[in-house]
Parts: structure tokens; sequence; C-alpha cells
């Protein structure tokens, strides 16, 4: 069968045009990528079993949690080293960055660009290996600039117990928090109005002699510095609200004007 040139000429254009159209639509397709604006079913079931914080809010704050769990996620990449990270782990992790901020809206972690997860303890020199591993967690310096290190086991015990004061993930947090204005003092300057700084350190300073006299039940490691006892009274303050009101008042209520909220008591 002889083809005239105009029927090659017909034929090429057929499929110059399918070749076209074929281009066309796979540019198209990558152009639109799927993007999960909501927060997966799941990881609300997660919240709900696993977040204390989170059942004690009402029905109009719990959606606003979960939003900011979402923008946590979608902003900060989570590694594991030589361990896996799960769903419940970020829900954790994105848990204990929330929390504490969570009266903040408009609150960015500017200073934080990936956790790194360890199985376990590692030591200074980040082995977690070995012997000499007592750190549990760690706001990054120097190299490690915006890089926050968690244990994993540590992130989980944090919150599988409702009745402790402790919760290592909310206290790199909070360190996160207080370095906003660009020192780890103890002193949040960005949550705090200046009329309270002193009134704020003149507390610490007795609140620290207290434990140094064993005068206290705050976890003897706040008695380290003013940075370590912020953090360590404000894992009390959302662990043991209750608890923390009771035998602390006038530090539950500083803390309370400092985080923007009474954790005991969200529901209302
Ligand atoms: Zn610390």
């Amino acid at each position: 069968m002889e083809v005239s040139s105009m029927e090659l000429v017909l034929i090429l254009l057929v499929v110059t045009a399918g070749f076209v159209l074929l281009v066309l639509n796979f540019k198209f397709r990558k152009k639109t990528p799927v993007k999960t604006i909501r927060l997966p079913v799941h990881f609300k079931t997660l919240l709900a079993t696993h977040v204390e914080f989170y059942n004690r809010l009402n029905e109009i704050d719990k959606p606003f949690f979960e939003e900011r769990v979402q923008r946590f996620l979608s902003a900060i990449r989570i590694t594991g080293i030589k361990t896996q990270v799960d769903d419940l782990d970020r829900v954790l992790i994105a848990s204990s960055a929330i929390i504490p901020i969570f009266r903040f809206p408009d609150w960015e972690y500017i200073n934080l660009n990936e956790v790194l997860l360890y199985p376990d303890s590692f030591s200074e020199s980040f082995e977690f290996e070995g012997s000499g591993r007592n750190m549990l967690g760690l706001v990054g310096t120097g190299p490690y600039q915006n890089i926050m290190i968690l244990s994993r086991q540590e992130l989980r015990n944090g919150f599988a117990d409702n009745s402790s004061k402790k919760n290592t993930a909310i206290h790199e947090f909070v360190h996160l928090i207080d370095k906003t204005d660009g020192e780890v003092d103890g002193v949040p300057e960005f949550l705090l109005s200046k009329k309270y700084i002193i009134p704020w350190l003149e507390l610490v300073q007795r609140k620290i002699q207290q434990i140094s006299e064993n005068q206290s039940d705050i976890n003897s490691y706040g008695a380290t510095n003013k940075a370590e006892f912020f953090a360590v009274v404000s894992e009390y303050f959302f662990e043991r609200p209750d608890l923390l009101q009771q035998n602390h008042p006038e530090l539950y209520q500083m803390l309370s004007t400092i985080f923007k909220q009474h954790p005991q008591n969200q529901a209302v």
C-alpha cells in the first residue's frame, strides 16, 4: 500500500498531538499534588488515647489543638536515628510542642527545624550505646542549632503515666520557648510581660532554696539553675496541675500567667 505525502503529514500530526497531550497531562498532574490539610482520623484517636491534656479540652478547643498538631507536623521534620518513628511518636512530639504554647495561637517554633528521635538515653556526645548515657532530651546548640534530640522511650513514658510530674519532651520544648528571646535563662521574655519578671525571679529563687533544703516535692534537678527550674516546674504544671495548685499555689498562679492557661480546668 502506498502512503501519499498528505497522509504521512496527517499521521505525523496525530502522533505529535498525542505526544503533546501526554506531556501536558503529566505536567498537570505534577502541578497538583494531593495535600492533606486535615489531621488523619487515626491521629485523633491517638490523641484521645494518649494525651490527657487533649482530653481535658472542651469541644471547641479540641479541633484547634488538632489543627496546631497538623501545622507542627507539616513544618518540622522528625527523623528516627536507629529507631522507627511511628504515628504515635509524631503525635506525642507535636503535642509536647503545642501544649505549652496552646494559648498563643500565632506561635511558631522559628528556632526548630528537626527533631531527632533516639531509641533511649544517650550520652553528651550523642552516643546511644555503651556507658555514660544519661541524657533523655536536648535542645541543640552550635552545629546542632535548630535541632532537638529526644529519647523515644522517654517520650512514651512521659505520656504513659498521668500521675507523675514528669514529661521530658515538654521540658525540652519549654527550653526552646525560653530560648526564643536569645537565652535559655529561665525568663521567658516572649511570654511574660515586664512587670512580672522581678516577682518571677524572686519566686524562682525562693523555690530553688526550698529544693536545696529538701523542703519541696519539686524534682531536685530544678535546683540546677533558673532555666532548669522553669522547665521542671512546667512539666509539673502540665502533668499534675491539681497537685501543683495545691502544694505551690503562688507558683501555679505565676505559671498560669506565663502560659495563659489553667490546665486542670481547661474545659471551663
Ligand atoms: Zn533541661
